[in-house]
């Protein structure tokens, strides 16, 4: 059986990826609406309207700093600004973005201690405690909300009192670039010294830009590394007025504010109910298909890592998706690659995407030779998503 000839022509590309997600009108049109010079006090207004939106999706009342850079920037950003050479960090690795943590911070010289957790689930607080016990010197805690590799969402504001408590000197530097819009996070009220957020995730706008909040804790704490581009006491000064250090991304800001004023509307709240109801729709249409999901507990309302038997192969059913159906998932990630796809439901997605991604999913499992019977995931997820 070929896989790639029965591609149906009117078929609409759809997107079901933890970042790029979808684009939403508005914002692509606010986008595109944007030949402006960055230093007038139009645009300054425009950036300083649209960082102080951003504050309430990132738990906090400071105002976050916007990078032109992809997410991994928002953590060099953090990782230059928080550490100097030698100090000792702890990075919570559970998979592919954790690691990310590490190597990071090796690259920059910190005396790295790793606490290692299994793909698919959460650092137990007895783990953590013994970490922090066993290492008194401490300096910066890094770690992930949301691991978009296999799907988990860390209870961080449990993790953050367990840190608060047995190293109260150390910073806190949260990850959260998958998590912002879909989870509630409490930058102040968890005591976190430094969330990260990152544009084509939650924000529905195109990659290009990411933030970074810091306590004033953080401020007061920054390193004396040398650092350039991301030099962020330079950045603040020139973004308390509106300005940036550098050029910015200048349509993706436009778009972000159109994005964020369309999130205050609708309510955060809100949103995070939604992502919540669509997660378990997704999961429960997927375990009705008769496949595992990678994390059982702790399941990410950002996306799922479903577990696709060797017998009908992760890489195939994710070709068929996207080569008969123009549905891209995710594949895995690192070890996870002949084993998981990522079903990304973050950002502007609403019910009948889930349903429209449930049924390529399932026509796909079907192709490829999986034993069910149509309907029956869409079915599950239908009861769950029907008001
Ligand atoms: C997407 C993502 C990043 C950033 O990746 P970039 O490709 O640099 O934008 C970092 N951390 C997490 C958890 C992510 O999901």
């Amino acid at each position: 059986m070929s896989e790639n000839t029965s591609q149906d022509p009117i078929l609409t590309p759809r997107l079901f990826t933890p970042g790029p997600t979808p684009i939403p009108k508005n914002v692509a049109l606010a986008q595109m609406d944007s030949s402006v010079y960055h230093r007038t006090e139009d645009f300054f207004k425009i950036f300083r309207q649209t960082a102080a939106l951003l504050s309430p999706i990132m738990g906090t009342k400071e105002i976050p700093i916007i990078l032109t850079t992809s997410g991994t920037g928002a953590m060099e950003a953090a990782m230059q600004n928080l550490t100097a050479t030698g100090d000792s960090v702890l990075t919570m690795v559970g998979g592919e973005f954790g690691e990310r943590w590490d190597k990071m911070a090796r690259a920059y010289g910190c005396q790295v201690k790793t606490l290692k957790v299994a793909h698919g689930q959460a650092f137990t607080l007895e783990d953590l405690d013994k970490a922090l016990t066993d290492n008194k010197d401490i300096k910066v805690v890094f770690l992930q909300a949301n691991e978009t590799s296999t799907g988990v969402f860390y209870p961080i504001k449990d993790y953050c009192a367990a840190i608060r408590r047995l190293a109260p000197e150390a910073l806190i530097v949260v990850d959260a670039i998958s998590a912002l819009g879909a989870h509630e996070i409490q930058m102040d009220a968890w005591g976190i010294d430094c969330v990260l957020g990152g544009s084509q995730k939650g924000f529905g706008i195109p990659p290009g830009l990411a933030f970074v909040a810091l306590s004033k804790r953080a401020w007061l704490s920054l390193s004396n590394r040398e650092r350039f581009y991301f030099d962020l006491t330079y950045e603040a000064k020139e973004q308390k007025t509106g300005s940036t250090a550098w050029t910015p991304a200048i349509s993706l800001i436009y778009g972000l504010n159109v994005a964020l004023k369309t999130m205050h509307e609708r309510g955060l709240p809100q949103i995070i109910a939604q992502h919540k109801r669509q997660a378990m729709a997704v999961r429960a249409g997927v375990m009705a298909m008769g496949l595992e999901l990678l994390s059982k507990d702790n399941a990410s309302h950002a996306l799922t890592a479903i577990k696709i038997p060797r017998s009908v192969g992760a890489k195939r059913v994710a070709g068929i998706l996207k080569d008969r159906y123009q549905v891209t998932y995710a594949r895995g990630q690192g070890v996870l690659a002949e084993d998981v796809i990522r079903f990304g439901h973050l950002g502007f997605v609403d019910r009948f995407d889930i349903l429209a991604g449930l049924a390529a999913l399932e026509f796909a499992l079907h192709d490829a030779g999986h034993k069910l019977t149509l309907g029956q995931g869409l079915g599950a997820a239908m009861k769950i998503l029907a008001s």
